[in-house]
């Protein structure tokens, strides 16, 4: 894997520079700082492995930084223009609408695989989303097509929790606690990194979505006894309830713990084994807000993402995919009221488009996800202006072998009925 050479300013150095505005830094949304950690977060861990320090925004000059809002966006229409259909714009859900205006095709994570991987004619695909999505785009495209990432720090912090390394030392670790590792099938959400895909394609295991984990836990109930879930515990769990499997049959392996924080008695007799990772934008609906919600608006139906604790979505009318949310409150009567736990920037979408309906966000300090966040339309000009020179810049590619694994766990996954 080859990327760029980027050479890059802490953002405190950015910041306190005030000959560089950067206004989606001081956006009132990033308050506060509750909503993402930073340090350890996004693309920091494979900037590193390529020599860059990890940074919260890739450095750009500065006269993008600098620029008048309707020019930068006018130069972008332009620059799309020229490059016709040698360019597909992706834009995933979360994306404010600065961005989103731009994107050829909505979707979440998995339905912007599909996409790209439709994508036969374009020799570009700019993917206005985070690195594991860029990632997949790479192994599901054909080789003479070019991913690029318009911010190379734009990651995901719940694709970070699980590293490569740990997941190892712990599948090890359940293999020497007795369990026969030939019956533990491996999961790894949509939302995690190549390596973790691969790791699941050479041990039998498979890849699922939001929207598939139903069907994807009975692929691997057919072929072994215990599934072991990473990187979100709350959709390996709230999967696992609605399969009936008691909780107190799941349990949650935590990496900075000796055996996970298990015993061996807990490894063997566990029906699941769940990753301790989380969305920290999910991670934050609570059910309180719920009976908020419900107390203020009393027709109000409840929606959420199973991302949320398990507790939020038994609270729930409903929960599912992002795509799910979009199509249910799209089919839903006019003068209906929806409480809807997910993104930010979806929501306020969702209450734009669809006026004959009341939508709002269940969390009233409004978080967004700060990663995706950190995709800018600035971003979007200066790679594409580098694409019209004949340079290809952050260009997202996946080792070939680690691309070979991962793409047997895609196409397990794609084969699930
Ligand atoms: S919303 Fe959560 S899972 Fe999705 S990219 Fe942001 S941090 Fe990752």
């Amino acid at each position: 894997m080859a990327l760029p050479v980027v050479t890059l300013v802490p953002a405190a150095a950015q910041m306190s520079d005030p000959t560089i505005t950067t206004p989606w830094l001081v956006d009132a949304q990033l308050d506060p700082a509750s909503c993402v950690p930073e340090e350890g977060t996004g693309a920091y861990e494979t900037l590193k492995a390529y020599g860059a320090k990890p940074l919260r925004q890739q450095r750009i000059p500065r006269e993008y930084f600098k620029m008048d809002a309707v020019e930068r966006d006018a130069r972008i229409w332009a620059l799309r223009r020229e490059l016709g259909d040698r360019l597909v714009v992706l834009g995933h859900h979360y994306q404010r609408d600065e961005v989103i205006q731009f994107a050829d095709f909505r979707g979440d994570s998995y339905k912007l695989s599909q996409l790209a991987a439709a994508q036969r004619e374009a020799e570009f695909v700019l993917f206005c989303g985070v690195h594991f999505m860029a990632e997949s785009a790479d192994i599901l495209t054909s080789d003479r097509q070019k991913i690029i990432l318009p911010n190379l720090e734009a990651g995901c912090s719940m694709a970070d929790m699980a590293k490569g390394d740990d997941v190892e030392a712990a599948w090890r670790a359940i293999g020497q606690a007795g369990v026969d590792l030939k019956t533990v099938i491996p999961v790894t959400y949509m939302n995690s990194t190549a390596e973790l895909k691969a790791f699941c394609g050479r041990n039998g295991g498979i890849v699922c979505t939001s929207s598939n984990a139903s069907r994807v836990y009975d692929w691997a109930f057919e072929r072994g006894e215990k599934i072991m879930f990473f990187p979100d515990e709350h959709l390996g769990r709230n999967t696992g309830v609605t399969k009936g499997i008691p909780e107190d049959r799941m349990v949650v392996w935590d990496p900075f713990k000796p055996m996970g924080g298990l015993t061996v008695e807990q490894i063997r007799d566990a029906t699941v084994i769940l990753w301790k990772g989380y969305c920290s934008v999910h991670a934050r609906f609570s059910v309180e807000q719920i009976e908020t919600a419900r107390a203020e608006h009393p027709s109000v139906n409840v929606i959420v993402h199973p991302e949320c604790r398990l507790e939020v979505v038994q609270a729930a009318d409903s929960a599912g995919s992002t795509e799910f949310i979009i199509d249910t409150i799209t089919a839903a009567p006019a003068g209906t009221v929806w409480a809807v736990g997910t993104e930010i920037n979806l929501v306020n979408r969702l209450n734009a488009e669809l006026p004959d309906k009341e939508i709002f966000c269940l969390d009233p300090v409004v978080c967004p996800c700060s990663t995706m966040y950190r995709v800018h339309p600035s971003y979007i000009l200066w790679t594409l202006e580098h694409l019209v020179e004949g340079e290809v810049v952050n260009q997202i590619m996946v080792a070939p072998a680690q691309a070979r694994e991962a793409l047997v766990a895609l196409d397990r996954m794609l084969a699930v009925p």
